[in-house]
C-alpha cells in the first residue's frame, strides 16, 4: 500500500467499535464532573504560537520538541494545540471572565504532540480535563483531585492507580529550592544528561522530571523541595492533605514529582498505574496561579487537571451502550419499496431501523442477527396484499402476524 494511504505515524482511526468506548470514557467523564458544576467549553484545536511558547516555557519538552508548529497561509505562526490549559487560560482573556470567578470547566478533544509514538503515546490523542479558575484556596485543589478520583472510580480504576501528590511552594520557596538544586546539581555537571545540562541554567527543577537513568541516580540525593517551603507554602499543602485525609483519598507523597510543564506552583499531582508499561500516568495536574497574569491577563489563580483518554480507554472497564436496531426484511420488490416507506415511518417515530439491502431472505435474516436486532419486520408479497406484516422476535423466536397500523403499538416493549 502506498504510504499516502496510511495514517500519518502516531495518529490512528478510531473505528466505530473502539471509538464507542472512547465516547463511553469521555461520557462518564462528563457525567461525573457534572456533578461538580463543571461546565464544558471548546477552544479551537490550533492557536498562535505565543499562546503556548510563553506559557509552556520554551524549555519545556512540549514547546522545544513536541509542538506541531507552522506558518499558515497568511504569514502566522500557528501551533495545534499540545494542551488544553494555555488555550483556557487564553479564552478567560479574550472574554474578559474574571467578574465571573469562580469558573469551572470541563474539557475533551485531540491535542498534537511530535513525540517517538509508542505504546500509549501518540501524535495527535485526545485528553478530557478540568479548569477552576479563580480560586486560590486549597480547597479548591481538593475538590479538583476528589473529582479526578470519582471520574476514575467510575471506569472501573479505583484499584489500578495510585495518587502521588507533591507542592512545588510559592515563589519565594520555589526560588529557594532553585537556587539549592542548581548548586547540587552544578556539582556533577558532567554527569548530567545533555537535556538535563541545558535546563540546569534554565529550569533546573525540570531535571527532576527527567527520564535519563544517569540523571535518575543523581536526582535520588537531590535536595528535598520540603526543606525550602515558606510557612504559607506549607500551610497550603497541609490544608490539601488534610482535605484529601477527610475524604477518605489516600495519597502517596512524592517529592520528587515535577510536572512537566512552566507555570506550576503549590500543588501538583498525577494518578499513576503499574498496568500501562512505561506511559504510566494516566491523570495529571496542579495549580497554575500565576499563568494568567503571565499572559496578560488579571491576576487570577488557577489550577485544573488533564487525562489521556487513549491511556483511559486501554485500562476502563466501561459499559457501551449499544441500541439495538429493528431491522426491516423486505421480500420482492414491492416490498422493497414499501420497506422504505415503513422505515421512515418508524424511524420518525423514534426507532432505530436497519433495512436489510441485499440478498434473498435468509441473507437479510443473517444480516439481521449480525447486527443484533431484536426484531426482524418481514414483509412479503402476502403480507403486502394483506396490508400486514410479520414481526418477529428474535431473542424468543417468536412470530407474529399483525395489521400494519398495529406496528407501533407492537413494537413499544422493544423500544430501549
Ligand atoms: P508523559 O510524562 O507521559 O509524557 P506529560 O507530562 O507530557 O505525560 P501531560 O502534559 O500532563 O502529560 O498530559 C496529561 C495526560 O495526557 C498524560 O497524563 C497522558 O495520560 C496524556 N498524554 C500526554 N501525552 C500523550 C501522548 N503523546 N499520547 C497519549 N497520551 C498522552
Ligand atoms: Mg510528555
Amino acid at each position: 500500500m502506498s504510504s499516502q494511504l496510511q495514517p500519518v505515524r502516531g495518529t490512528h482511526d478510531l473505528l466505530p467499535e473502539e471509538y464507542r468506548r472512547h465516547q463511553a470514557v469521555v461520557g462518564s467523564a462528563r457525567d461525573i464532573v457534572g456533578r461538580y458544576g463543571f461546565e464544558e467549553i471548546a477552544p479551537p484545536i490550533f492557536e498562535f504560537t505565543n499562546v503556548f511558547l510563553r506559557t509552556l516555557g520554551d524549555t519545556s519538552d512540549v514547546v522545544s520538541k513536541e509542538t506541531y508548529t507552522f506558518e499558515d497561509r497568511g504569514g502566522e505562526s500557528i501551533t495545534l494545540r499540545p494542551e488544553f490549559t494555555a488555550q483556557i487560560a487564553r479564552a478567560f482573556i479574550t472574554h474578559g471572565l474574571k467578574d465571573q470567578t469562580p469558573l469551572k470547566y470541563f474539557y475533551y478533544g485531540p491535542a498534537f504532540r511530535y513525540e517517538r509514538p509508542q505504546k500509549g503515546r501518540q501524535r495527535q490523542f485526545h485528553q478530557i480535563g478540568a479548569e477552576l479558575l479563580g480560586a486560590p484556596e486549597p480547597q479548591a485543589d481538593v475538590e479538583l483531585i476528589t473529582m479526578a478520583a470519582q471520574v476514575l472510580a467510575s471506569l472501573g480504576l479505583a484499584d489500578k492507580v495510585k495518587l502521588e501528590l507533591n507542592t512545588l511552594g510559592d515563589a519565594e520557596s520555589r526560588t529557594a529550592y532553585r537556587t539549592a538544586l542548581v548548586d547540587y546539581f552544578q556539582s556533577f555537571r558532567d554527569q548530567l544528561s545533555e537535556d538535563s545540562r541545558k535546563r540546569l541554567e534554565a529550569n533546573p527543577l525540570r531535571i527532576l522530571d527527567s527520564k535519563d537513568e544517569g540523571d535518575r541516580k543523581l536526582i535520588a540525593d537531590a535536595p528535598v523541595n520540603g526543606d525550602y517551603f515558606s510557612a504559607h507554602a506549607a500551610d497550603f499543602f497541609a490544608q490539601v492533605k488534610e482535605g484529601l485525609d477527610s475524604l477518605g483519598i489516600s495519597f502517596y507523597l512524592n517529592p520528587r514529582l515535577v510536572r512537566g510543564l512552566d507555570y506550576y506552583s503549590h500543588s501538583v499531582f498525577e494518578f499513576t498505574t503499574e498496568a500501562l508499561g512505561a506511559q504510566n500516568t494516566v491523570l495529571a495536574g496542579g495549580r497554575y496561579d500565576s499563568l494568567i497574569a503571565t499572559m496578560g491577563g488579571p491576576d487570577t489563580a488557577g489550577s485544573g487537571w488533564a487525562a489521556g483518554v487513549e491511556r483511559l480507554v486501554t485500562l476502563a472497564e466501561v459499559d457501551v451502550q449499544t441500541i439495538r436496531p429493528i431491522a426491516i426484511v423486505p421480500i420482492g420488490e414491492a416490498a422493497e419499496k414499501q420497506a422504505l416507506v415503513l422505515a421512515h415511518r418508524l424511524r420518525q417515530a423514534g426507532y432505530t431501523i436497519e433495512l436489510a439491502y441485499r440478498g434473498n431472505a435468509q441473507k437479510r435474516m443473517k444480516r439481521a442477527n449480525k447486527l443484533q436486532a431484536s426484531v426482524a419486520l418481514v414483509l412479503g408479497e402476502d403480507e403486502l396484499a394483506a396490508g400486514t406484516i410479520a414481526l418477529r422476535d428474535l431473542d424468543k423466536g417468536e412470530q407474529q402476524v399483525l395489521p400494519q397500523d398495529a406496528l407501533e403499538e407492537a413494537l413499544k416493549i422493544f423500544r430501549k
